[in-house]
């Protein structure tokens, strides 16, 4: 195995002691970050990551709520809890974990929330703003971790040909936003991939940092990568393995020991960018409480 392996448990760890460093400096002044996660329904991963997501609250001195709503919860129900939340001065930025039960609009419950608590960056006001390079847009926590993996490990976007697989609204599109901006951790030269791409793996081929996100388990194969690259997964996906106590165990889209062999770094699943998703919404409550704080 050849590759470096890109570990994001120091990488989120310290950006999660950077926030709390800062938490402990507004506290001295009686001031302290909030961050809501409303869950609706019992989609038992979603019960992990809302567990996960207010514990890291915590750990970082924030003040922390989650608010769980039943699965026959109205829509008028939820956007009044949004509404609440909107108004509520504790509460800097909230987010509403997805995905929502088939009965609620998730485009109108998303677009209700105030945009300057937005924490997960999709309301369309903060894709606005990333893609028009506005320093105040809120960024959506998983590609703005990829972003910092990369600088954090001094791996060169500038002038790099970066190639993401996936267009989605959470990982794709807003990963290509962020690494076309002009300044560190921009300046890439992006192509975007999606099912209609033609010729894949020759694109995937041409690319000096390979980002894939599909949700496809290890999709991306060793002849997929040019030696030397570097390869983000994204993906985090369930695969069924006798073997495991569970029954299961956890890959990404990308074959990661034959890559690994030809790869110049590369992202472990788990390990990789998992792990800063997290790191990155606190860094966002930070950044909404402290724009706020600019604005009273
Ligand atoms: P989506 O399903 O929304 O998007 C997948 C994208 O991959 C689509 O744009 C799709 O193309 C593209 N795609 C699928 N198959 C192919 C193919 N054969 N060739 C080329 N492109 C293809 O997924 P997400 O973006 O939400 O998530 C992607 C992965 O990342 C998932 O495994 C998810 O679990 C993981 N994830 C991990 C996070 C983390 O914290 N690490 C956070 C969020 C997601 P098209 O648009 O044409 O259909």
């Amino acid at each position: 195995m050849s590759a470096r392996i890109l570990d994001g448990v120091p990488l989120a760890d310290a950006i999660r002691a950077e926030v709390a460093a800062a938490v402990k400096r507004y506290a001295g002044d009686g001031r302290k970050p909030g961050l809501a996660v409303v869950i609706v329904g019992e989609n038992p991963a979603s019960q992990v990551y809302v567990k996960a997501k207010g514990k890291a609250c915590e750990e970082a001195g924030m003040h922390s709520e989650t608010v769980r709503l039943s699965e026959r919860t109205t829509e008028a129900e939820l956007l009044a809890t949004v509404e609440r939340l909107n108004r509520d001065p504790a509460i800097h930025g909230f987010l509403v974990q997805l995905p929502l039960p088939s009965h609620i609009n998730g485009e109108r419950v998303l677009n209700a929330i105030d945009p300057a608590k937005d924490v997960d960056g999709f309301h369309p006001v903060n894709v606005g703003r990333l893609s028009i390079g506005d320093p105040t847009a809120l960024r959506p926590a998983t590609p703005f971790g990829v972003q910092q993996m990369l600088i954090r490990s001094g791996i060169e976007t500038r002038g790099a040909h970066a190639v993401i697989v996936g267009r989605s609204n959470i990982v794709g599109k807003p990963m290509a936003s962020l690494l076309i901006q002009p300044g560190t951790g921009g300046d890439a030269t992006v192509t975007v991939c999606h099912s209609k791409t033609r010729d894949l793996p020759a694109v995937c081929r041409s690319a000096d940092i390979l980002v894939v996100a599909m949700g496809k388990p290890e999709f991306v194969t060793a002849d997929m990568v040019r030696p030397g690259a570097t390869v983000i997964d994204v993906g985090i996906n369930r695969v069924d393995d006798a073997s495991q106590p569970k029954g299961y165990r956890i890959v990404g889209d990308v074959a990661y020991a034959p890559v690994a062999e030809v790869a110049g770094a590369i992202t472990p699943v788990p390990g990789g960018v998992g792990r800063m998703t997290i790191a990155m919404l606190l860094q966002n409550t930070l950044q909404a409480f402290q724009q706020a704080a600019g604005r009273a």
